[in-house]
């Protein structure tokens, strides 16, 4: 069972609009997949119909901009929602009503340090202007000829501690996760080995107050994870007794190390979260 419950398209910060994505996955291999886009479920119509054109499983999904402790943004997958419920519709409204002055702030401190205009050209590399984001920005500082890739401009200029880096107030834990389980989805901690501000014991925490709020699933394998940390929260997903999720993060083959549905399986002893999806 090929299964790649995480991904994007051009209705966040992917590459490929929602068609095309379903085209490759299909290409790749993929038997199972969720679109979860940034804070957005515009997308998952089109991927829909494209993924029943192609005789492909698909469950709408979203990724939604979190703020926990100590102003750190994680992330919370949402799978199996209902694309149509008006309460998690309107929650996402309102974390992506943020992006727009977020991103002028941002521009704001680029321009202190002497980098022009950076929000026209951030906007030049969002289709959705609702979700201008920080992958935007970095795209056009390589475009500029500024930087060589959106990896070394994040570590120069838009990273936490970086010029280009403001804070932000998104959604909280609890809401987020309440908007996924009342649109009938299964909540997921994406990416647990990216959240490098958060200790150990605050990683903990951060798993009993998730499940407080009636989380369930956790990325065992992401596109981000290394082996080591694959058998790390594999094992904390069997302690806790979390569903498990895959997900390569496909952003577009320019940016992702890993394409989509071409993650390693999930470690034995787990149960995979797909096994809850309908
Ligand atoms: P935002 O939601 O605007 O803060 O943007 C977050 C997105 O930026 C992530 O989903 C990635 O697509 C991208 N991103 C974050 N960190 C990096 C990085 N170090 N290198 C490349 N892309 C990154
Ligand atoms: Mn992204
Ligand atoms: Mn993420
Ligand atoms: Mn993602």
């Amino acid at each position: 069972m090929n299964a790649d419950l995480h991904c994007h398209s051009t209705v966040s910060d992917g590459y490929l609009d929602p068609s095309a994505l379903l085209r490759r996955a299909h290409a790749n291999g993929v038997d199972l997949l969720a679109l979860t886009d940034h804070d957005e479920l515009s997308g998952v119509a089109d991927a829909a119909r494209e993924a029943a054109l192609l005789g492909l499983r698909f469950v709408a999904g979203v990724e939604i901009s979190v703020s926990y402790v100590d102003d750190t943004t994680i992330h919370i997958v949402g799978l199996g929602v209902d694309p149509q419920n008006p309460a998690l519709l309107a929650g996402l409204a309102r974390v992506r009503s943020g992006r727009e002055d977020r991103a002028r702030r941002m521009a704001d401190e680029l321009e202190r340090i002497g980098l022009r205009d950076a929000l026209e050209g951030a906007r030049r590399f969002a289709r959705n202007p609702e979700m201008i984001g920080r992958a935007h920005f970095a795209r056009h500082f390589v475009a500029s000829g500024l930087m060589p890739d959106v990896n070394t401009v994040f570590e120069h200029y838009l990273a936490r501690g970086k010029p280009g880096f403001v804070s932000h107030e998104w959604a909280n834990l609890d809401e987020a996760v309440a908007w996924i389980r009342g649109a009938g989805g299964i909540a997921v901690i994406a990416h647990p080995s990216r959240y490098h501000r958060l200790s150990s014991a605050a990683l903990d925490k951060l798993v009993a107050d998730f499940m407080d709020a009636g989380g369930e699933a956790i990325e065992v394998v992401a596109g981000a994870h290394t082996q080591k940390e694959v058998l790390r929260f594999a094992k904390l997903a069997r302690k806790r007794g979390l569903l498990a999720s895959r997900g390569s993060d496909f952003h577009g083959e320019a940016e992702s190390v890993v394409d989509v549905g071409r993650c390693q399986p999930l470690p034995p002893g787990l149960t995979p979260v797909w096994s809850r999806l309908s």
